[in-house]
């Protein structure tokens, strides 16, 4: 049996990772690759909101996932201290007394092999595997395996495969710019931004994706045109023009679900609705749609608040929330007598067209005959105060 150990600390792990360890399995004919996540790297010190050892396998499970060879160990999360490679190989050694060994590496790594804890017996039982980082590593990756070989009697394996230039720290800085998405496999990134790792921002086309695939087809126009009008309220309005983006591409995600659906969504996400909203689509939509983006989407409390308000109003209502509910009201592909003015007062007086536009609503209702909700009511008493 060829066995081969892939050790990291996988924070991210990324495509670099995946492309290097497949093509090693090819090259090796390995029938088993082990991705070994560390607890506590000897190398390297890790920021303080660093994802867990635990957080760190799952995501590097999801990438490997498609590697039929891949199978995850988790020893050295369960190990005290220091994440001694000779351990794990020990370990693996007592799994597979008659298993070939390969140790799979990136450069730095290979470079600092004689660095490592107990390095001479560690080479006496594994082959090391490197791949190249970087463009122009061959010659001292060369000169180094033969300093192994003279030393150790072992012959390291350097593997042809094509570099993809990308590190775990380039990429944890690029996600705090809504950036890097293409270096990670679409299930790690999906997980990086639903659980705010790295300070994570969704990549907006990402996110126009995953709301867009929720909506209804002709939904879609709709959320586009509000996404557009909500920045150039941003704008107007000094507020961040990033979350006004986020809060319009999500606010409707849940809106083609049904009242069974809306509630089965409320027991999912402990959504604690009120009577009032219970009963009705229209509302409830906006209270999912708020807990989607926040615990699927790493949406910020600012944003949720937008979502979760942008369909009854509420007294003392941030910018944004503001921002989001009007321009829901004003896109442009609105058409209804009033909408003219109130665009012009969105663009002049923000307090003064939510209370036309919350007024509008309310007149709407009470001609349906409908009670309106207690936010609305409230959020129109508050705004009349503010705009006398
Ligand atoms: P960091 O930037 O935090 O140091 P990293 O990108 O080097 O992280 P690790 O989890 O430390 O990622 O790497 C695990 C192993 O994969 C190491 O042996 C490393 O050399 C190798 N490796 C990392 N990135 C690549 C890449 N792009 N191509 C080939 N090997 C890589």
């Amino acid at each position: 049996m060829r066995i081969g150990i892939f050790g990291g600390t996988f924070n991210p792990p990324h495509k670099g990772h995946l492309q290097a360890a497949t093509v090693a399995i090819e090259a090796l004919g390995l029938d088993k690759l082990y991705v070994v996540p560390t607890g506590v790297p000897p190398h390297k010190s890790l920021e303080p909101d660093t994802p867990s050892g635990t957080a760190r396998y799952q995501m590097a499970a999801l990438l490997f996932a498609d590697v039929p060879q891949m199978q995850m160990l988790d020893i050295e999360l369960t190990r005290q201290g220091p994440s001694y490679t000779i351990d794990t190989v020990l370990a693996i050694q007592k799994l597979h007394p008659a298993a070939e060994l390969f140790l799979l590496s990136g450069t730095d790594m290979f470079l600092s092999l004689e660095h490592w804890h107990r390095a001479g017996e560690l080479l006496n039982i594994v082959t090391p595997v490197v791949f190249a980082r970087a463009d122009g590593q061959g010659q001292a990756i060369a000169d180094f395996a033969g300093h192994l070989q003279e030393r150790y009697s072992v012959t390291p394996i350097q593997i042809d495969h094509e570099i993809l230039e990308i590190s775990s720290t380039a990429l944890r800085e690029m996600l705090a710019l809504r950036a890097g998405r293409a270096w990670l496999a679409d299930s790690v990134y999906a997980e990086i931004i639903a659980r705010g790792y790295y300070n994570a921002k969704p990549d907006f086309e990402w996110l126009r994706e995953q709301a867009h695939a929720m909506l209804s087809h002709k939904r879609i126009p709709h959320v586009q045109r509000t996404e557009e009008e909500a920045v150039r309220l941003a704008q107007r309005w000094d507020v961040e023009e990033s979350a006004a983006r986020e809060a319009a591409i999500l606010h409707d995600i849940t809106k083609s679900l049904d009242i069974q659906a809306q509630l089965q969504l409320c027991e999912k996400y402990d959504i604690l609705a009120d009577s009032a909203t219970r009963e009705n689509v229209k509302l409830l939509h906006a209270k999912t749609g708020a807990a989607i983006a926040k615990v699927e989407f790493g949406a910020a409390q600012a944003v949720y608040d937008a979502i979760c308000y942008h369909t009854t109003g509420r007294q003392g209502m941030t910018t944004l929330e503001k921002i989001i509910y009007l321009a829901d009201y004003i896109e442009p592909g609105r058409d209804f007598p009033e909408v003219h003015a109130l665009r012009e007062l969105a663009y002049t007086d923000l307090d003064k067209a939510m209370l036309y536009g919350l007024e509008l609503s309310l007149k709407e209702l009470a001609q349906k005959g409908r009670i309106p909700h207690p936010d609305t009511v409230e959020a129109v008493r508050w705004l009349k105060t503010e705009t006398e």
